[in-house]
Parts: structure tokens; sequence; C-alpha cells
């Protein structure tokens, strides 16, 4: 049975499609029409205890196999996941309301992933050094942890898990996905895959549920790494709680992604690449542009350009052919941000486009259009809080000084871009600001696999960032072996 099917989603525990011990559901919603399209079960302790038992289990007999071999899964992953390419698009825009050209976009990454992950054998090397004295040599070799927990966001229901599991599995640990409960169906769907591609019973499990699954894991003794993406008050939460219980913890949190235009910046790229990290997504991305600090001499023109590119969007469901903006996920989250609006016009800041005054924000599903405030400054809530919807802040700056200044001043410190031809500004850009990925003259610098995603202050809690060595690192542990040879 095709498990994205059932109307009760069942969890995926040692291999077997088993129903949760709970009678409490929650409803997964589509949310460009608010229709009903399953229900997620808000799994218990017990499940979770279940879950462990199986991953912990597996994990005895999948460390021992060979490393090539676990990459070889990964690669027959790589290619169902091309195969089903379209079917993935249509359930992550099913259940989250971006694009089907965007969710294309997310299982392409995801994808990238799998094939970083398959290259487990070059990654897990060691290192050798054969003379550290006469007759002495030494050696690092690395290994498996365990049991690693993964809870992920609703926003990249394929992207994220995908940057947890495949690598946590491949460098031979077994994994205990939570997944968002407000879209949590890939997930299922990622599993079944997996199954197909070669992976043991038990060597990936999922719990689908809320806070008990988060706190069974982060309590669980035989869990010993937690990875988390998501918002960063339970970012906090996670890493703190998760660090107590002595387990390694990575924490990627929430955002406020500020981009810089100079005057010398080629306006016509940076509108269209703003435009599309603000309002591609219906801004739900912890890489979404949020603010636009730009120079007081071209803001005028940068803002007419927006404002005329912003009026193009077409707003909808996301299947249909040509629609850029799709709904936001919930219709709290829809009344959060138009409350939002409010809020800015009542704090003083312009309201230049109105995207409560657009036809689909009228429509069922929970649509907003493209909004842009201009004058805003960092008293204003709009400035600093994390809105998470197609709701942009310009704030008018001197220079460059001024702009990494003001960014600066943001506790969150994902993102950030530039906009010039200046190399000069781009240096001193790098140097001074603030934030774990940069970009310039692109609009979302989203790392791939093979780089480490991650934010600096609140934006992220731990060591080892996501992705790339880093991921590699946070899944291993390492023995170094000193030897004589008499
Ligand atoms: P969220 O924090 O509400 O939920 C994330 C996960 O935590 C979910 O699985 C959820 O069930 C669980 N959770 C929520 N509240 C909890 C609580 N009180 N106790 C225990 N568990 C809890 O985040 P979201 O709304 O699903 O996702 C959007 C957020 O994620 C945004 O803030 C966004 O910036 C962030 N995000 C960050 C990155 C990054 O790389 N830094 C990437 C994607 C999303």
């Amino acid at each position: 049975m095709v498990q994205t099917q059932v109307k009760v989603l069942n969890n995926y525990v040692g291999g077997e499609w088993v129903e949760a011990k709970t009678d409490q559901t929650e409803e997964v919603i589509n949310p460009a029409t608010g229709e009903v399209i399953a229900h997620v079960p808000i799994s218990t302790q017990e499940d979770v205890d279940q879950a462990v038992k199986a991953a912990n289990k597996a994990f005895q007999e999948w460390k021992e196999v060979a490393v090539p071999k676990r990459a070889r899964i990964m690669f027959k992953y790589q290619q169902l996941l091309v195969d089903h390419w379209d079917e993935l698009a249509e359930i992550i825009t099913t259940e989250n309301g971006k694009s089907f050209k965007e969710a294309k976009g997310e299982v392409q990454r995801g994808i990238e992933n799998v094939e970083f992950a398959a290259g487990a054998p070059s990654l897990m090397m060691g290192e050798q050094l054969p003379s550290i004295a006469t007759d002495l040599e030494s050696g690092v070799y690395r290994y498996p942890i365990g049991v690693v927990g993964g809870i992920t966001p609703f926003n990249f229901p394929m992207m994220v898990p995908c940057w947890m599991f495949p690598m946590a599995v491949v460098t031979g640990n077994t994994f205990v996905l939570k997944p968002s409960e407000r879209t949590p169906l890939l997930a299922n769907r990622l599993a079944e895959l997996m199954e197909e591609a070669g992976l043991p019973k038990g060597v990936l499990n999922i719990v689908h549920g809320a806070h008990d699954v988060v706190n069974g894991l982060l309590d669980h003794k035989d869990v010993a790494a937690i990875s988390f993406v998501g918002s960063q008050p339970v970012a906090e939460y996670v890493y703190k709680r998760g660090t107590e219980n002595l387990k390694r913890v990575q924490a990627l949190a929430g955002a406020k992604n500020h981009s810089i235009v100079l005057k010398d910046a080629n306006l016509d790229n940076a509108t269209t690449q703003i435009l599309s990290a603000a309002f591609g997504s219906a801004g739900e991305r912890c890489m979404a542009a949020s603010v636009v600090a730009v120079e007081d001499s071209v803001a005028d023109a940068f803002i007419e350009q927006l404002v005329q590119k912003a009026n193009e969007i077409k707003i909808g469901n996301g299947l249909d052919e040509g629609v850029f903006l799709g709904p936001v996920i919930r219709d709290n989250h829809k009344k959060r941000t138009l409350q939002y609006i409010e809020t800015g016009k009542q704090e003083g800041a312009t309201l230049v486009r109105d995207g409560r005054k657009d036809e689909a924000a009228k429509r069922e599903g929970y649509f907003v259009g493209p909004t842009i405030f201009d004058h805003v400054t960092t008293e204003m809530k709009i400035w600093q809080d994390e809105i998470f919807a197609p709701v942009l802040s310009i704030a008018r700056v001197k220079d460059l000084d001024d702009a990494v200044a003001l960014t600066n001043q943001s506790p969150f410190a994902n993102g950030s871009c530039i906009f010039t031809n200046d190399g000069g500004s781009v240096r001193q850009f790098r140097e001074t600001i603030d934030a774990g990925m940069l970009g310039v003259n692109i609009g979302v610098p989203a790392p791939m696999a093979f780089f480490p995603f991650s934010g600096w202050k609140d934006s992220f809690y731990g060591d080892l960032h996501a992705n790339g060595k880093d991921g590699v690192e946070f899944y291993t542990r390492k023995k170094v072996i000193t030897t004589r040879w008499v």
C-alpha cells in the first residue's frame, strides 16, 4: 500500500508500518484549498520507545556493514528519488503549498544530499602518521555514534530530513525521524523508497507527532545525538534539554535575513533576486530575504522596480501552471501575518504594497500577496521578528557601514546578501557581517550539500553545522590508535 494515501498516517518502526499508540490525531491540510488530506497521529512516549528500541537493535548489525555496501544503497536511493521526482514534488506542493517548480527544486536539494552521502567511503576515511617516534605510529579511525533523532520543520519536508538521515545512516548510525506534524506525508514516501533501495529494517524509523515525541527523543538514554531544524525558541529548548541529557545536539533555528543593495548594484538583478528570495515559498524559508538595507540614493528606483515586478507575480495553488506564490501554511499563520501588516502600519512604516488587497488573498486557502514596507527601522516589530510570510521590510541606509551596523543589530544571523559591483565592498561585507551564509549578487545563498549549512548567533545552537564535512563529523566519533612495532 502507498502509505501517503492512508487516512491516518502510520509510524514506521523496525521496517513495519504500525499504528501509533494514541487516539489523538491532527489534521493535515492542503493550505491552497483548506482541504483535509490526511490525519497525523500525535504519538506517545511508548511509540518513541518502540522506535528507539528497533533502531538500537538494527544499529548492532548496521554498524558492521562495510561502508561501500552502505554507500551502494545510497546510489540506488538516488536513482529512485530521480525516478519519482515529480511525484515527490507533487506531495510537497500539496502538503506545504509552495509552487511545483520550487518543490521540484527542493527534491533536487534532497537528491544532492543523497549524492553527497554516497561518497561515504571517502568521507569516513581517517588519517595516519606512520612515524610519530621511532617504531611508533598513530592513526585516526571514524565510527558511527548510535541512534540519532531527527526533528524537522514544515517548510522543507524533503530537503531538511535529507540533510539528516542519508548522512547519518551511511556513516553507520540508525535514525528516528520526527517530521513536522504539519507536513508529514513526504517523510513516509521517503522511507518507502529507502526500503526499496535496500535499507535494512530498523535503520530508518519514523514517529509522527509533536512535543511528546520530541521530548521522548531528547530524554531517551539510548539516543546518542539530535539533529534539529525549526524555530528559534524550540531550537534553544532542544539544544538545552538535549545537551543537559549529555547528547550531541545541532539545532538550526530561525532567521531574519538582510540583503544590502548598494548604489552601484545592477538594480534589475537585485530586484529580481530579492523578489524571488522574499516571496518564493511564500517567505517560509529560513533563507528568505526579510529586510533590504538599500542605499538612499537608489532607494526610490529600487522600490519602484520591486513593486512593478511584485505586481506581476501569479498567486494561487502551487500545482497550477505559472503560479509563483502559494499559500502560507495554515489559517492561523495567515492571521498572524495580517496582524504583522497592521502592526507595521501602526509602527509608522510605509506600506508600499499591500498583499491583503490581492484578489487571491480573499480566496479559500491561506493566501497573502507580496507585501512591502518602506522606511522600516530597528525599533519596529516587523524589523525584529521572523514573520515567515511574504512580507518584506525596506530600511534606507547612508552607506555600507550603516547597512552592516543595522544588519548586525539583529540577534539572528543565518544568511545575508550584498548587491554591488565593487570588490572592496564585497570584501568589507564578508569581513564585517554577522551571518553564517553569505551571497554576492544572489538572493538565496543556500549552500549545496557538500558545504556546511547554518547560521550564527540565535540562528544556530551547537558546534557542527548540517551538511558538508561538518555533517560527517557530527554523525561520527573517532578513535586514535597508537602502535609500537617491536
Ligand atoms: P517549529 O519550531 O514550530 O517546529 C519544528 C519542529 O519542532 C517540529 O517538528 C515541531 O513538531 C517541533 N516542535 C514545535 N514546538 C515544539 C515544542 N514546544 N516542544 C518540542 N517540539 C516542538 O518550526 P516550523 O514552524 O515547523 O518551521 C519554521 C521555522 O524553522 C522557522 O523559524 C525557520 O526559520 C526555521 N528553519 C530554520 C532552518 C535553518 O537552517 N536554520 C531551516 C528551515 C527552517
